[in-house]
């Protein structure tokens, strides 16, 4: 089942406003499983629109437009679509009611003529009320069994309508159901990721694999459809295995629900280890990810904010040595700082993060995005030099996430 979107507006072309209606109906279709193949976006311009909608009615099956069903001159998407199909357009007593009600409970003294063009629909469609505008919603249902669905602009108007309405009845008329898995991946940047399955992106049509980076993760959406859940789970099960296969350990799971924090806790508390971390760039953002899963007080005892060379000395016993010989963006004082952390609180597992967020502060030496990450765990030490990209937040957004991926190996 094809789909194709349509937003009527000349504001969309000149930039005026961002098409969040697109956006919102793309996601909704993907969900639901439908085929969504072209998205166009045209003004205010009866023959450009006449044009398009003849278009999609030849090379699609659903089409949804938004834009362009108000009372004003250049709102036109309901007369052209009823050009497009050979329909009359009828006035519809029940939406002229409900427009006569909404002028009288807002008290309009004047309801201007053009007010009286709303309550005008295609002969035969389903109507759908518009709980927050004037407007109604129009579903045109075919005798070549195309579907066109014309919904208002106002996001605060669509958004409820889709919600209500229209998800349903798209859903009804979906043969497929879709079912996905997300294999959730840390370690490796997204280029690798994808050089490593381009060939079953090549090759993927059923089910299809959508990479999509998140700061620091590469998460995969493997998505199927099918008549039945369990057919579409058949076909969804052997691309999982396979890209579990290729990234081994740095798939840190295939829950859609677990964030890399949860999968960090769960693993500290299956083997009852306590944590405690000393954190310099990224200033609490780790422990911070630590504290948003629920239950970390099982395993979280404490955390060190240690920004200055005074603070790593007299919480973590950071030698003066150290700082002096090393600097506090060092090997050696990620390693006494996680140390400190650990033997100070008692803790078993410690995670240390000393680096250079920028934008100042680095040299040729000691560049910006230089960051080391140190971890205690059995009586033992190790310590990882990084070199993140990007501004402030991204380098330690970058920290935080290869902390807690280390942490959980
Ligand atoms: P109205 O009754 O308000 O005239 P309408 O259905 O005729 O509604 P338009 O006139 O095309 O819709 O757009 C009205 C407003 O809705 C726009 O000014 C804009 O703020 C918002 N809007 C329209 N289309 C979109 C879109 N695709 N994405 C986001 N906002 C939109
Ligand atoms: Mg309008």
């Amino acid at each position: 089942m094809v789909v194709e979107l349509i937003s009527v507006g000349t504001e969309l072309l000149l930039g005026n406003i961002v098409n969040t209606n697109a956006a919102y109906l793309s996601e909704k279709c993907a969900e639901l499983g439908m085929s969504l193949y072209y998205e166009v976006t045209v003004g205010d311009n009866e023959e450009r629109l006449l044009d398009t909608v003849t278009t999609a009615i030849n090379r699609s099956d659903v089409i949804i437009l938004t834009g362009g069903l108000g009372p004003t001159q250049d709102d036109l998407t309901k007369e052209t679509v009823a050009k497009a199909l050979n329909l009359p357009i009828v006035e519809d007593r029940h939406t002229r009611e409900r427009i006569e009600n909404h002028f009288k409970r807002s008290n309009y003294k004047v309801v201007t003529e053009n007010n009286w063009k709303q309550a005008k629909i295609i002969e035969g469609c389903k109507v759908v009320d518009n709980q927050n505008g004037t407007a109604p919603g129009l579903i045109v249902e075919t005798q070549e069994g195309k579907r066109v669905i014309l919904l208002p602009g106002p996001p605060n108007e669509m958004i409820p309508m889709f919600e209500n309405d229209i998800y349903e009845y798209l859903n009804q008329i979906n043969p497929n159901v879709i079912y996905s898995k997300m294999v959730k991946i840390c370690g490796i940047g997204e280029s690798m990721v994808e050089t490593e399955i381009t060939d079953l992106i090549e090759a993927q049509s059923n089910p299809t694999i959508a990479p999509y980076a998140k700061s620091g993760e590469v998460h995969l959406r493997v998505t199927a459809s099918a008549p039945t859940v369990e057919e579409a789970k058949k076909l969804v099960k052997p691309i999982v295995k396979e890209l579990k296969d290729r990234f081994k350990e740095n798939v840190y799971t295939t829950d859609e629900a677990e964030a890399l924090e949860d999968t960090v806790v769960k693993l500290l508390k299956k083997y009852d280890l306590s944590l405690a971390t000393a954190e310099s760039c990224t200033g609490g953002l780790f422990t911070g990810r630590i504290v948003n899963v629920a239950g970390a007080s099982d395993v979280l005892k404490e955390g060190f904010i240690t920004y200055s060379n005074k603070a790593k000395k007299k919480n973590l016993d950071v030698s003066k040595n150290t700082l002096k010989k090393h600097g506090a963006v060092s090997e050696q004082c990620a390693k006494e700082m996680a140390k400190g952390a650990a033997i100070n609180t008692g803790s078993d597992v410690a995670v240390a993060i000393t680096g250079i967020a920028g934008p100042d502060g680095g040299t040729d030496e000691k560049p910006v995005g230089l960051v080391y990450i140190a971890c205690f765990a059995n009586e033992k030490v190790t310590v990882k030099e990084f070199n993140f990209k990007g501004n402030r937040q991204k380098i330690r957004e970058g920290a935080v996430i290869y902390a807690l991926d280390l942490l959980r190996r």
